[in-house]
């Protein structure tokens, strides 16, 4: 019964795999928003559009059904009910998510359908560990433990780099940077939820932590 645990920060610095350990140790449910995003901009990718083209983007979003479990052992992704887990995950889907999650009304209707989300785990489970970019700041700014989780670009890009290639998505070490650093400063500067901690968040640079020592941290706060 841990309540919302919010976990914020930018790519790479082992913010979903800790949260998905943390959710399973806890019995709680885990919600990965970015996964939500990733599938409203697949959508906006399927259908043609341009993911720049904000009142297009928010048409097409408007039309899709955006759907994640909640379970941390298979958390799937489903674009009007198909299995879209693997697709999201493309560089094509990377380069086109900061701004179709730039925009005002994606955020709206992928924001209310998250705290419902979390409304449907707390009731069931009594807890939710929730990933993303905004959450202790907007989508539930009265979770009890927030915590950001930083790390510098050269280990976030390593261990991006790391993820890719065991998932079998080949790219260069430099490319794979470039592609982080340039997401990060999009999601950082956009005008609505820009990604940034919360005043009451507590800080946590993973840079030298290993994935077992971030977990560990984490239920030491869960716990205190
Ligand atoms: O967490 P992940 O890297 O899968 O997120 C993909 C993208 O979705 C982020 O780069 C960001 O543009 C967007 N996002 C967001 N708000 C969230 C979660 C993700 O804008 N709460």
């Amino acid at each position: 019964l841990c309540g919302v645990v919010a976990l914020d920060g930018p790519s790479g610095t082992g913010k979903t795999t800790a949260a998905r350990r943390l959710a399973t140790e806890l019995n709680a449910g885990y919600l990965d928003t970015g996964a939500m995003y990733r599938v409203a901009t697949l959508a906006v990718l399927r259908a043609g559009l341009d993911p720049t083209d904000p009142s297009a983007v928010a048409a097409a979003v408007r039309r899709t059904r955006v759907e994640v479990a909640t379970d941390p052992a298979a958390p799937t992704a489903l674009l009007n009910g198909e299995d879209v887990g693997a697709a999201i995950r493309t560089e094509e889907v990377n380069r086109a998510v900061s701004p179709v999650s730039a925009v005002p009304e994606v955020r709206e209707l992928l924001v209310a359908e998250q705290r419902r989300v979390i409304r449907e785990a707390l009731a069931v489970r009594g807890g939710i560990v929730v990933d993303g970019r905004d959450i202790g700041t907007v989508v539930t700014p009265d979770a009890p433990l927030k915590v950001f989780l930083t790390a510098s670009s050269d280990v976030r890009a390593r261990r991006r780099s790391a993820q890719d290639s065991a998932e079998g998505r080949a790219a260069t070490f430099e490319d794979v940077k470039a592609s982080v650093e340039r997401r990060d400063q999009l999601d950082s500067t956009r005008a609505v939820s820009p990604l940034r901690a919360a005043e009451d968040a507590v800080l946590l640079d993973t840079s030298e932590l290993t994935i077992d020592e971030v977990t560990a941290k984490l239920s030491e706060l869960a716990d205190g």
